[in-house]
Order: structure tokens, then C-alpha cells, then sequence
């Protein structure tokens, strides 16, 4: 090994262990549920973004093993080359009737979506207004077009009209985009879609939303911007296959030209290996179970409504979640990741999040309950809450 990089990797690793900031991972042994074995321990889980309960569902693990059958298990090449099957063109084709729009193109990760979609469509003459909360993968894609990047104020749309007039006044810039989450994972808080569509008509701005956790949990299971009813307004409508859908994956829906230019420039859609076969059939199958039916919708809702609740009630500060995100805030770190550490020791995987992640002091546990959650399941989870919390002196 380069003594350069032996010497960079010890010395940086070093540090976050000595701040306790290097993150140890748990494998999980065995299907991601509503109770999950780790270290040989079951324990309650309140950590996967398995909203419906979907990664599991019977039903979808025999839709994947016919197609494996069918097809085998890996796409072959990348979608333009030969890798596209028909069932990636069936995929974008139930992908832009659950999203409401002429046509959709579908990635092998929400992720590298983003990183091909913005720079997709924007490049180093144009600038992108980002809300400062946006996930990671956002920022990338922002950083990879080589646009201007303006971040405004979490969910301001006093600053966001100032910023999009500042930028679209100014003569440097192409085109503007504005880009936010539909709804942000740590907190659970909903993007204000309808201002954000105002200003963005007065200003000329390209709207993309990244629904990652909004598709099947908001708007009856469509999403974010169904739920306010603006399907024909939001140019980009991004999303993941991987968190309620159950599988991995994602795609952007939107207006046929949209679509078609994506597909001769979204770099990861001509240089990496098509979503294989037995994903592609389970995820057509999930977002068919969405569509026809708000079942694990409407448990989705009622499991974390309980659980915020119950919190609630034990004196927990649970934030401003306006969907079933339930983040316990907790503030200080230390006591954040001690918090979370006891939890496991008495039966409940909720993973601590804390700085950089979220702002310092506003460290968290953040629970995500899923459709799978039975009532007993969420009880013995609120009393371990109760138990750690009086222990460690957050509630009373
Ligand atoms: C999880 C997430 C992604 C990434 O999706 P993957 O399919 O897991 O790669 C993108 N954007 C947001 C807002 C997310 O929460």
C-alpha cells in the first residue's frame, strides 16, 4: 500500500473512532421486518425504510423468482446497449401511470438518479436553488452538473422568492431549477409543494422533487406531489424503488421530451448494468399492490400515529413529523447514542442520528414504523422507550 494513503486512512480513522463518531455496522441476520436478529438478539426494528412492509411480502419474492426463471438474474448489459428487457419497459410504463405522467425512465438506485437526472438537465451555465435540508444525494448531483449551487433556508419560501429573483434577475445564469425532498427524513416535516410551484411559475424555475419517502406513504401511497395535487405542475417527480416500494431502484416521471432526452444523457442509464430481472418484476408487482389498494397505506398511517402517541404522551419531544418519521429528539449526542445503545440492550433497534447528519444539539432516534408493526410490537417498543427514557433522565 502507498505509505501516502496507509498514513492518511490510520490517521483519519483514528480520529472519528477517538470522537466515537465512526459508525460500527450491524449486519442484520436474516429478512429486514418488524423484528430483525442482530447479533442473535431479535429485536423490535425501527430502522428500515420498509414502510408497507414490502422487501419481505410473499407474494413479491415469488413475482422475483419467476422472472429469475424467466430471464435469470442479471440484466446482461447496460439499457441502452441490449439490457433493457421488456420488463424495464413494463417498469416505466406503470412507473408514469402511479406517478401520473406521460412517460418515466427508471435507475438502478435513487442515488445515482440523482447524480444522472440533475446533471441531466443542468450544467455550469445554469444554478440550482437547493433547500439547505436536501439529502446527500441531491447535493451530488447539484455538485456533478457544475451549475451554480444556491442553498436556501429549510422550507423559507420567503427566501427561496428572493434567491429565485436574485438568480433568474441576474443575466448569469441559463436555466434555474429548484430542487427539494417531498419529504425530509429526519424530521418527517412535507415540503411546501404548492408555494414552491408559485414561485417557480413566477420565476420560469424547472421544479424537481425528490420523493424518496414520500411515494407510498403521502397522497394515498402516490407521493408527495399527489397529495397536492400536482402532477401536471412538477417537471422532475425523482423517486426510490428501495424504501416503501421494498426493492431497489429509481426513476424520474415526467413529460415525454423529459424522458426521452434522459435517456441518450443520464450517464448512469448508458454506463451501468440495467436493475436485474427478479427486481424489476418484484417492483412492478409492488407498485401494482399501491395502486390498487391503501391497506398497508392506511396501517402505514395508523402504526405511527400510535407510535407518536404513545411518545407523546411519556413526554417525548417528537418534533413536527407530519407522516410516520417519528424522530425522538434528545439533544446532546452522547446521551443520544447511549439512548439508543440501551434500546438495543432491551429488545429495540433504533438507530441514533446525530451530527453531522443533523444539526449539533438536536441529536435524535429516529423510528420508523412500518405497516408490518403489530400493536403489541409498538406497545413493548413504547414501554422500552419509557424505561430507557427514565433511566437516562429524558422523561420524568
Ligand atoms: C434514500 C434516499 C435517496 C437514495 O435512494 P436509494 O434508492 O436508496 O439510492 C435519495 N433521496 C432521498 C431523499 C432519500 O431519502
Amino acid at each position: 500500500m502507498s505509505k501516502k494513503l496507509d498514513a492518511f486512512l490510520n490517521e483519519n480513522l483514528g480520529e472519528l473512532k477517538e470522537q466515537g463518531l465512526y459508525n460500527e455496522i450491524d449486519p442484520v441476520e436474516g429478512p429486514n421486518g418488524p423484528v430483525i436478529k442482530v447479533r442473535g438478539k431479535d429485536l423490535i426494528n425501527l430502522s428500515s425504510n420498509n414502510y408497507l412492509g414490502l422487501a419481505t411480502n410473499e407474494e413479491l419474492k415469488k413475482l422475483a423468482k419467476d422472472a429469475i426463471d424467466k430471464y435469470g438474474v442479471g440484466a446482461g448489459a447496460v439499457r441502452t446497449i441490449n439490457g433493457t428487457l421488456d420488463i424495464h419497459v413494463k417498469l416505466e410504463e406503470k412507473l408514469a401511470e402511479f406517478k401520473g405522467t406521460e412517460a418515466a425512465i427508471s435507475f438502478q438506485s435513487g442515488f445515482n438518479c440523482n447524480m444522472a437526472a440533475i446533471s441531466g438537465v443542468m450544467d455550469k451555465n445554469d444554478a440550482i436553488l437547493s433547500d439547505q435540508l436536501n439529502h446527500a444525494s441531491i447535493i451530488d448531483g447539484c455538485r456533478l452538473s457544475r451549475a451554480k449551487i444556491i442553498a436556501f433556508k429549510h422550507s423559507d419560501m420567503d427566501d427561496l422568492r428572493q434567491k429565485a429573483k436574485e438568480a433568474t434577475e441576474s443575466g448569469l445564469y441559463n436555466k434555474v431549477m429548484v430542487i427539494t425532498d417531498g419529504v425530509f427524513s429526519m424530521d418527517g416535516d412535507i415540503a411546501k409543494l404548492p408555494e414552491i410551484v408559485e414561485i417557480a411559475k413566477e420565476f420560469d424555475l424547472i421544479t424537481y422533487v425528490d420523493d424518496a419517502h414520500g411515494s407510498g406513504v403521502t397522497g394515498k401511497g402516490k407521493g408527495t406531489v399527489k397529495h397536492f395535487g400536482l402532477e401536471k405542475e412538477v417537471d422532475l417527480q425523482m423517486g426510490t424503488l428501495s424504501k416503501a416500494v421494498g426493492v431497489v431502484g429509481g426513476y424520474v416521471a415526467g413529460k415525454q421530451n423529459l424522458i426521452d432526452w434522459l435517456k441518450v444523457r443520464a450517464r448512469p442509464f448508458l454506463f451501468s448494468t440495467a436493475v436485474p430481472p427478479g427486481d424489476v418484476a418484484a417492483i412492478i408487482g409492488a407498485l401494482q399492490m399501491i395502486m390498487d389498494s391503501t391497506e398497508l397505506h392506511d396501517k402505514l398511517w395508523d402504526n405511527g400515529d400510535y407510535l407518536k402517541k404513545g411518545l407523546k404522551e411519556l413526554g417525548f419531544n417528537i418534533g413536527e413529523s407530519e407522516t410516520p418519521i417519528t424522530p425522538c429528539i434528545i439533544g446532546d449526542e452522547k446521551l443520544t447514542q447511549q439512548f439508543s445503545k440501551r434500546l438495543f440492550e432491551e429488545g429495540v433497534y433504533a438507530k441514533s442520528i446525530v451530527f453531522p447528519t443533523v444539526p449539533k444539539g438536536t441529536g435524535r432516534v429516529r423510528n420508523m414504523p412500518t405497516a408490518a408493526h403489530t400493536k403489541e410490537m409498538l406497545d413493548d417498543a413504547i414501554a422500552t422507550y419509557e424505561k430507557v427514557g427514565k433511566e437516562l433522565g429524558v422523561i420524568n
